[in-house]
């Protein structure tokens, strides 16, 4: 059964696959890159450390296995910041869990997740476990770069670095999750795939039409005061989606009015491409200000008018 990681993640796990089917296990490991999927990969580490026909690439039928999978493996335990700090009581609580005798698991696994939001305290107190841990343990701390933990912690650390997911990778991601290959790619492009609940979100508001009448509005540019209207009444939450798919089409447009075809469009954004470089820089400028304004305190409808007014003037200013 192949690894359960996420996207851009399989390389990581390539390279620990590598250590684990030569016996090097190490007893503190630092996840880090960028993305929440971190304490997920740490998981998925400890599903392989403990599945009877390894260590190794996890092979999902084994008790162990189906148990990690249901998230209830003994010895195995994540440890989030409590109000955003890692603190000292959350990291004797660990000390002790890994200080008790297993009866199940071959390694016990932490994971302690977001571990750059230590107190003081708490990351004394992880060092000294570091220098002395027992046998059956294996630490995963995640952090989105090396250098926010105290370089005592980090050099007691194997450092694994997770890339950001290209593109490509994104896509494919969301439409192993169910959405359509359209969808996922207008959706990867918006919120990556970091954002909670975007295939249902996505699918809520129907992203693909919603690119289109978009696309649409600012390439019939009709009655603009209409169109703030029009706008304004989606409310604040869907405005922002509205605004940020304008940007997306905009500068699809941009770039293929610079003859730059297949430079990851995909906001069907051809029809404003004949406004030409010059102009539609200009209109992304508008747009990209006034999504500013929006996530301030301006009044919505007030910048919504002037957005449409301003892109008329731009487009039809010169024919
Ligand atoms: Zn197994």
């Amino acid at each position: 059964m192949p690894w359960r990681v996420g996207p851009g993640q399989q390389a990581a796990f390539r390279l620990l696959e590598t250590a684990l089917a030569r016996g090097q296990v190490a007893h503190a490991y630092l996840f880090t890159g960028p993305g929440p999927g971190l304490a997920q990969a740490g998981l998925e580490l400890a599903r392989a450390l403990n599945c009877l026909e390894g260590p190794g690439e996890p092979c999902g039928v084994c008790l162990h296995c189906r148990r990690s999978a249901r998230g209830n493996l003994a010895d195995v335990g994540v440890v989030e910041p409590d109000q955003g700090t890692m603190k000292l009581a959350q990291v004797r609580n660990v000390q002790r869990a890994l200080g008790m005798v297993s009866h199940e698991s071959r390694y016990k696994v932490w994971i302690l997740d977001r571990a750059d939001t230590m107190s003081a305290e708490a990351s004394n107190s992880l060092l000294k476990l570091l220098e002395d841990p027992p046998g059956d343990a294996v630490l995963v701390l995640t952090a989105t770069s090396p250098s926010s933990l105290p370089a005592t912690v980090l050099s007691r650390c194997q450092v694994v670095r997770f890339s950001p997911p290209s593109p490509q990778e994104l896509v494919e991601d969301l439409c192993r999750q169910g959405l359509p290959p359209d969808e996922a790619a207008i959706a990867s492009r918006l919120w990556g795939t970091d954002t909670p609940g975007i295939v249902e979100t996505s699918r809520s508001i129907g992203l693909v039409g919603l690119a289109e009448r978009v696309v649409q509005d600012l390439s019939s540019l009709g009655d603009p005061l209409e169109l703030g209207a029009s706008w304004e009444g989606v409310g604040k939450g869907l405005l922002g989606v509205y605004l940020d798919l304008a940007i997306l089409a905009l500068r699809d447009a941009y770039l293929l009015a610079w003859g730059l075809e297949g430079a990851g469009q995909t906001t069907g954004a051809s029809s404003l491409s004949a406004w030409g470089p010059g102009r539609l820089e200009q209109c992304l400028g508008i747009a990209l200000r006034t999504r500013g304004y929006v996530e301030g305190n301006v009044n919505t409808r007030l910048a919504l008018d002037v957005m449409f007014l301003d892109l008329e003037e731009v487009v039809r200013g010169c024919q």
